[in-house]
């Protein structure tokens, strides 16, 4: 059976980001109370929280204490340690286990993982040392990607390799941790499926969103992708596979390119609710946050239907003040800032929603805004 969590009872969260405020946002609603485990004062998470815990994601005591104000636990990035996170689901209940978390923290384990439920990734090899990559970066050919086993994201940790007198140019990613070598992918379109699964198997994917990247970092979110109804099927298919295979309590986004003749390679995971997925606030029957909340707290899942049309736009840094000066034009637009205090270049500190009953036409409207 399948534990319950009821309002008025506590939620736990590593982690005091935006995934985590709009996680708190969205429980907060249905009257759970909110702690918060983040190394900063009044984090996105922790201005909106009930208690702050202010301390290193992997503090003993810190996490002790977690464990004793909280009902359930849960987090909101996959970099925390695997270590603290297992022992603390000794000692408090965490749906989603610490096994998710060794798997998609390290690429060559999540590939693998990806892969034993059936699903295809791009041809990669693996490296412990530079040497081997040496070695070994002419069984997948060029161009390839070397990306950092552990710790990169928004395309940190990741050197392309277009000739093999090139391939220096990875040397440094070792210092970091063991390395693979993928082919590059000469994709049409990235698109993810956010599937979410609860204790009983109850098993829901949000409508499919196409992903614009601009230096690597998420820019826009189509909603739906526009991709044929053939794929839809077999992205949601692949997305459920990976879910079942890994016994999925919780949130698990699923990244995957498009290739040319319309079949599918996954190319990462995130153990969490996405930042492609924001739009499902607005525009779904039921969001991404309070579907995550709802599957941990052994809640039934809701069907998510998508109300409308939607394109997401990322706020960075540079972004804050062209888009707050421009309010007054835009009563369409959804704004949403996570209270971020710096707003550094190419720093996420928000997201604009925008309903939409033509996507070319939004698309026009966001580029004629001259915001980005
Ligand atoms: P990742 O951190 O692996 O999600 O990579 C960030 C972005 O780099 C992806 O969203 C792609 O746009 C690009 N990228 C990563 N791997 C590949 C690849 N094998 N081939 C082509 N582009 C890639």
């Amino acid at each position: 059976m399948t534990k319950v969590i009821y309002p008025g009872q506590t939620i736990g969260i590593i982690g005091g980001g935006q995934l985590g405020r709009m996680m708190a946002l969205a429980a907060k609603e249905a009257g759970f109370k909110i702690a918060v485990l983040d190394p900063t004062i009044d984090s996105p998470c922790g201005q909106v929280a009930d208690i702050q815990i202010v301390a290193p994601y992997n503090d003993e005591t810190a996490l002790e204490e977690l464990a004793e104000v909280s009902d359930v636990i849960t987090y909101e990035f996959e970099n925390i340690d695997y270590a603290g996170l297992k022992r603390l689901s000794e000692i408090a209940y965490v749906p989603q286990g610490a096994e998710l978390v060794r798997i998609t923290q390290n690429r060559i384990l999540e590939k693998a993982e990806i892969r034993s439920a059936g699903v295809p990734v791009a041809k990669y090899v693996e490296a412990t040392t530079y040497e081997e990559l040496e070695q070994r970066i002419d069984e997948v050919g060029f161009p390839c990607v070397v990306k950092t086993s552990r710790g990169g994201y928004d395309g940190k940790g990741q050197q392309i390799i277009q000739t093999k007198d090139q391939i220096t140019l990875a040397k440094s990613l070792f210092d970091h941790s063991a390395c693979i070598a993928e082919a590059f992918v000469p994709f049409t379109k990235e698109i993810s499926v956010i599937v979410q699964r609860n204790g009983d198997g109850q098993t829901y994917c949000l409508p499919i969103g196409e992903n614009i990247h601009v230096n690597h970092i998420l820019h826009e979110t189509i909603v739906p992708a526009r991709i044929e109804e053939s794929l839809t099927a077999k992205a949601i298919e692949a997305a459920e596979k990976i879910a079942n295979h890994l016994n999925l309590i919780g949130t698990l986004a699923v990244e995957m390119f498009v290739l040319e003749n319309n079949e599918l390679l996954i190319n990462e995971l995130a153990p969490r609710p996405h930042n492609s997925g924001h739009y499902s606030i607005e525009t779904c029957s039921i969001s991404q946050f309070h579907q995550h909340v709802r599957a941990i707290c052994g809640w039934p899942l809701r069907e998510p239907k998508l109300w409308t049309e939607t394109v997401m736009v990322n706020i960075l840094g540079q972004h804050v003040i062209p888009v707050t000066n421009s309010l007054s034009k835009h009563p369409n637009w959804s704004v949403h800032l996570y209270g971020k205090n710096e707003a550094k270049e190419n720093r996420k500190m928000g997201h604009v929603t925008i309903l939409s009953t033509d996507i070319e036409q939004t698309l026009n409207e966001i580029e004629e805004s001259k915001i980005w």
